[in-house]
C-alpha cells in the first residue's frame, strides 16, 4: 500500500498543504487556505486534474485545518484511505536546539515557542500549525522539519558575526541560515545528476571534493555555497533580512541606516515592517513579483529597470564571493520560482562571471522545463556547470518525516 506523508506549512495568515507519496515523489493532492483571521478567506484544493475553490471566513489556524480536513472528506482523496504515515510540519526557525527533523511531544511544542523571540515573523504560525493538527491529527506521529538545520554545521567562521562574544552569547546570535530544506534538496540532486557525477569522474575526483553555488531565488531569495555536500557559508543570517535582494526585504544592509532612521523618528516596528515587507523589489520598483517589474522595467519604467540591475549585482557579487570560498565552482545553480523560471536572470547573472568559466547556452537556458538539466554552454570537463534544479521543499519534508517515522 502507499504510504503518504500529510506536509503543513503554517504562515501567519495561510496554510499551505500537501500530501505526499515520499517514494514516488508525486504529490497526491494539495492545497492552501489563504486570509487566514480576515473578514474573508479563501481555500483552494487541488486534487488530480480537479480544482476546488471554497470561499470562507477562516478565524483562525484550527478552522483553516478543519476546512482542509474537510475538502479531503467531500472531494478527495480519503485522507482515512491515503496510507498516511506521518504529518511533516515546516518550521522556519530551529535555533540552536533543532538541528534536525524532530518528532513533536508537547517539549518540543514549548521549545518551537520559546524560539519565537528569534523569529516573531515565523514561529508563532508553526505553533499555532502543529497545536491544531496535533489535535484534528492525534492518531499520527508529527515531525517538525526546521528551515535552519541543513546550515547548523557551518564552520564557525561563516556563522559568526564579528560583535561582542559575551552580546551574541547572551542573545543566541550567529548566522543560522534559512531556505535550508530546499538548499539541501537542490545540492543533494544537483550532486546526483548524471552530468555531475561524469564531470568529477573524468576529472578523477570523489562527490567529496564537489564545490556547489545554489541560489534559491523565490520570494525570499538566499545563496548557498555546498562543499561536498556540507554547507560552507549561506547568504540568509541571524534572520532572513540578510543576503539577496528579495520581493519585500533589502537583503545586506549597512546597520547605520536603521539607526538614522529609528533617530529621526520611525519607531522599530516601522522599521521592522519596512524591512520585511516594503522593501526589495517592492520598494524599489512598486511590484515585488519578477513577472511585474519584467513588464514594468519593458514600458521603460527606470525604476524597474534599476531595480533589475541592484537584484543582479547582488546575485554576482555573491557568487564571486561563494567562489572565493570554495577556491573555484563546479556547478552553480538555479532553483526557485525566479531561478526556475526567469532566464533573463541566469543569462544576466551568468554574463560577467566568464572569468570563473561560467557560461550559458541561451538555447538550452530559454527552453522551459520541470526537469533538473545543464543550462552552461560547452562540454569541457573542467568547465563549470551552470544548472536549474526545480526545488520541492514539500517532497524534502515528507521524506524527512518518513524516515524519522521508519526509524524510529
Ligand atoms: P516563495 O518564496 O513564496 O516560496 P516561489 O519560490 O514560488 O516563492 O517564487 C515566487 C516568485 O517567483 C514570484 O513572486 C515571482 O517573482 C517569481 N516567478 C514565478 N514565475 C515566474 C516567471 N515565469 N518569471 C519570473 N519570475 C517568476
Amino acid at each position: 500500500m502507499t504510504q503518504t506523508v500529510l506536509v503543513l506549512n503554517s504562515g501567519s495568515s495561510s496554510l499551505k498543504y500537501q500530501l505526499v507519496d515520499p517514494a514516488s515523489g508525486q504529490s497526491v493532492a494539495g492545497g492552501i487556505v489563504e486570509r487566514i483571521g480576515e473578514s474573508s478567506g479563501s481555500a483552494t484544493h487541488q486534487s488530480g486534474e480537479s480544482e476546488t475553490v471554497r470561499d470562507a471566513p477562516v478565524p483562525d489556524h484550527g478552522a483553516a485545518l478543519r476546512l482542509v480536513l474537510d475538502l479531503f472528506d467531500e472531494v478527495g482523496p480519503s485522507l482515512a484511505d491515503a496510507g498516511i504515515t506521518a504529518v511533516g510540519h515546516r518550521v522556519v526557525h530551529g535555533g540552536a536546539v533543532f538541528t534536525e527533523p524532530t518528532l513533536v511531544d508537547d517539549d518540543v511544542v514549548t521549545a518551537v515557542r520559546d524560539l519565537v523571540p528569534l523569529a516573531p515573523l515565523h514561529n508563532p504560525a508553526a505553533v499555532k500549525g502543529i497545536e491544531v493538527a496535533r489535535e484534528l491529527l492525534s492518531h499520527l506521529p508529527h515531525v517538525a522539519v526546521f528551515d535552519t538545520a541543513f546550515f547548523a554545521p557551518l564552520p564557525a567562521a561563516a556563522a559568526t558575526y564579528a560583535l561582542d562574544r559575551k552580546v551574541m552569547a547572551e542573545h543566541g546570535i550567529r548566522r543560522y541560515g534559512f531556505h535550508g530544506t530546499s538548499h539541501e534538496f537542490v545540492s543533494a540532486a544537483v550532486a546526483d545528476h548524471p552530468a555531475v557525477v561524469a564531470k568529477l569522474a573524468a576529472e578523477g575526483r570523489g562527490p567529496e571534493t564537489l564545490r556547489q553555488v545554489v541560489l534559491h531565488l523565490g520570494n525570499g531569495a538566499s545563496a548557498s555555497a555546498v562543499l561536498g555536500g556540507r554547507p560552507v557559508e549561506t547568504s540568509m543570517g541571524f534572520t532572513p533580512l540578510e543576503g539577496l535582494v528579495m520581493g519585500t526585504r533589502p537583503g545586506d544592509l549597512d546597520p547605520g541606516i536603521v539607526f538614522h532612521l529609528v533617530r529621526t523618528g520611525m519607531s522599530a516596528s516601522d522599521v521592522d515592517t519596512l524591512l520585511n515587507k516594503r522593501s526589495g523589489l517592492l520598494g524599489m520598483s512598486g511590484v515585488n513579483d519578477m513577472r511585474e517589474v519584467r513588464k514594468l522595467a519593458g514600458t521603460g519604467d527606470a525604476d524597474a529597470r534599476l531595480a533589475l540591475a541592484v537584484y543582479l549585482h547582488r546575485l554576482r557579487k555573491y557568487v564571486g564571493a561563494y567562489a572565493a570560498v570554495l577556491g573555484g565552482i563546479d556547478v552553480l545553480t538555479f532553483t526557485a520560482g525566479v531561478g526556475e523560471n526567469d532566464h533573463r536572470i541566469r543569462s544576466g547573472t551568468v554574463r560577467d562571471l566568464k572569468f570563473l568559466g561560467l557560461t550559458i547556452d541561451p538555447a538550452a537556458n530559454e527552453a522551459r522545463s520541470d526537469e533538473a538539466r545543464v543550462v552552461s554552454a560547452g562540454s569541457g570537463s573542467e568547465k563549470p556547470l551552470v544548472m536549474v534544479v526545480p526545488t520541492n521543499e514539500e517532497l524534502a519534508i515528507a521524506r524527512q518525516a518518513m524516515e524519522l517515522v521508519e526509524g524510529s
